[in-house]
């Protein structure tokens, strides 16, 4: 009998799952929508998302991961239990084995609860990888060898700088200011500076749009929202660079977390680090401007890496296709009893 290899990336903005036959089946929200009276899940992913903000009172919806560690932890099983029920259409009588990443921060466990869940959803085989090593190896860092390499993951709850070397971390920066964190800076400045108000998913589209990190050419843009002083819609016309500098706290708070990293790297690693550069990964990671911001900040070469969105999942596939290889990243490995 074959396996069916399964992956999943449970991120705090988004979660991905993939398939060794289909590749990517789901990329949505880490979001699930609970039934207060009966603590049962109705809806997850986008579905879920569009509820905030607009759910009765008896509906509740929860970001299980939103801090980088796990928030909620029904919700999460929740969330992995559907993933797996996704993930596992029209192959039911597979074996299934299942890569999965947790936050650095998870708990043993926490780490270990979630092995056992995804094994009550099906599961027979699950491996569980903390998801710098994924980010690391997805951006293709060789971390097996004595050589100090930095990750900078730009999510939506958090930020993790991450050091490694000798398949091990070294040290995890952990900030909880990343791309939600500039969402809220964007419709603050709004309510603040022009008393107008834009909505949750506005803010994010702007940011995506126009937001940077460094100094461009200014341009100017419109944006539809609600006039705080009449209650009524309205266009505004900004510049891309006020866009910037709401941004810029999260930045600093942001370049502020690397410095500290870089700073506790003992001086061989760092020297490694500054000779080789650092890899940004996380959505957080193509706001434009990162690069240039580093290395002014502190002379920090760093790389954005092909599709930061999808890198955690990249390293999640290698080690789903070559698990004895990278049976050192895995922390949490259980196979079925009867399978032993
Ligand atoms: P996580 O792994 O924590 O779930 P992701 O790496 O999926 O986070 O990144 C999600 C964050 O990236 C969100 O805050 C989203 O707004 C942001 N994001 C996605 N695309 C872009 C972009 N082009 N520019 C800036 N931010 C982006
Ligand atoms: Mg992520």
């Amino acid at each position: 009998m074959f396996w069916h290899r399964i992956a999943i990336d449970l991120g705090t903005a988004h979660s991905l799952v993939f398939t060794q036959d289909k590749g990517i089946v789901l990329s949505e929200p880490s979001a699930v929508a609970i039934q207060r009276s009966t603590g049962e899940a109705i809806a997850f992913g986008e579905r879920a998302r569009t509820m905030i903000g607009r759910s009765p009172d008896f509906i509740h919806v929860v970001r299980p991961l939103r801090d980088g560690v796990i928030a909620d932890f029904e919700a999460a099983r929740s969330m992995i239990r559907h993933f797996i029920r996704v993930a596992s259409e029209g192959h039911r009588l597979a074996r299934k084995a299942v890569v999965v990443c947790v936050p650095f921060g998870a708990t043993a466990v926490e780490m270990d609860a979630l092995v056992r869940e995804a094994e009550s959803a099906g599961a027979d085989r699950v491996d569980a990888v903390r998801e710098p090593f994924a980010a690391a190896l997805g951006a293709g860092m060789t971390i097996h060898e004595p050589r100090g390499h930095l990750v900078i993951d730009i999510g939506g709850g958090t930020t993790e700088v991450t050091s490694l070397s000798l398949n091990d971390v070294v040290h995890c920066e952990s900030v909880r200011t990343a791309g939600n964190a500039m969402d809220q800076a964007v419709q603050s400045f709004f309510r603040n500076r022009y008393n107008f108000a834009i909505g949750e998913n506005t803010a994010e589209q702007i940011k995506i749009e126009h937001g940077r990190v460094y100094p461009a050419e200014d341009t100017m843009f419109e944006v539809k929202g609600l006039s705080q002083r009449t209650g009524k819609p309205q266009r505004l016309m900004v510049h891309t660079k006020e866009i910037q500098e709401a941004l810029d706290p999260v930045a600093r708070s942001i370049t502020d977390a690397v410095r500290r990293s870089v700073e506790r790297l003992a001086p061989d690693l760092a020297a490694d680090v500054f000779t080789d550069g650092a890899a940004l990964v996380g959505g957080g990671a193509l706001l434009p401007g990162w690069p240039e911001r580093l290395f002014e900040a502190m002379g920090l070469r760093a790389r954005v890496v092909d599709e930061p969105l999808l890198c955690v999942m990249r390293g999640l596939i290698e080690i789903l296709r070559e698990p004895a290889r990278y049976a050192d990243l895995v922390e949490n490995s259980r196979v079925r009893k009867h399978l032993e």
